[in-house]
């Protein structure tokens, strides 16, 4: 039986990333002038193109100048990220490289749905040595809503592996927004409490398993293998 699993980044396969936001927000200061604009509320989840649609929508900035400055701002962005990432360092959470190595070994094939413009995204995977166990994803540079990053994984699933059950396919992530973009599209999905939500959050949201963290290797296979 054909299975595959979808895994946002952040908080769900490694943490530290905290430059990540830094980036985004001195490329906003270089290309549309807004220095140290208010933070987006309940940022957790959103894709890259939200966060600085509504960074820039706070301070009053005019949707055709947003849009003007879009590929200009994420390219710089990537750059900056690109050489924070050089001086520090992510931290791979607890059984994520276990499970992984598994998932490979039962020949289950993997993919990402990660709010990260693409190239951030693999710059992320590179650095940890996780890059290896994916090949395809949806991704945060031009889709605004967090359904839509899995729509775009699905279509380069069926690209890369021909068409999935649905009911074979889980999306593990750590927010509300995870399990509700996944619940959207009617795949499966597990919530970890590796993030800012707790369980009962991702239960709220509709999450059909819930863990604390991804360290029970067979338990997590057993979901994915039995369910
Ligand atoms: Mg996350």
């Amino acid at each position: 039986m054909n299975k595959l699993v979808l895994f946002d980044i952040d908080k769900t396969l490694l943490v530290g990333s905290t430059f990540h936001y830094t980036a985004l927000k001195d490329a906003l200061s270089e290309v549309y002038g807004i220095k140290n604009p208010k933070a987006v509320k309940k940022m957790q989840g959103m894709t890259d193109l939200k966060i600085i649609c509504e960074t820039l929508s706070q301070e009053n900035m005019d949707l055709q100048t947003i849009k003007a400055g879009l590929d200009e701002c994420m390219e710089l962005m990537y750059l900056k990220f690109r050489d924070a990432l050089q001086k520090n360092d992510l931290k791979v959470l607890d059984g994520v490289k276990i499970l992984l190595e598994n998932l490979q070994r039962l020949e289950i094939p993997m993919g990402l749905v990660t709010g990260n413009i693409e190239a951030i995204a693999w710059l992320k995977l590179e650095k940890v040595g996780l890059k290896k166990y994916f090949k395809f994803g949806g991704f945060g540079d031009k889709i605004i809503k967090r359904s839509g990053l899995v729509k775009n994984a699905l279509d380069a699933s069926a690209n890369n592996l021909g068409i999935v059950k649905l009911e074979n396919i889980f999306l593990v992530g750590d927010t509300p927004r995870d399990i509700i973009g996944g619940q959207k599209f009617g795949v499966r999905t597990i919530g970890v409490v590796t993030g800012d939500f707790s369980k009962e959050e991702l239960i709220l949201a509709g999450a059909e398993f819930v863990l604390e963290d991804l360290n029970d290797t067979k338990n997590v296979l057993d979901i994915i293998l039995k369910c």
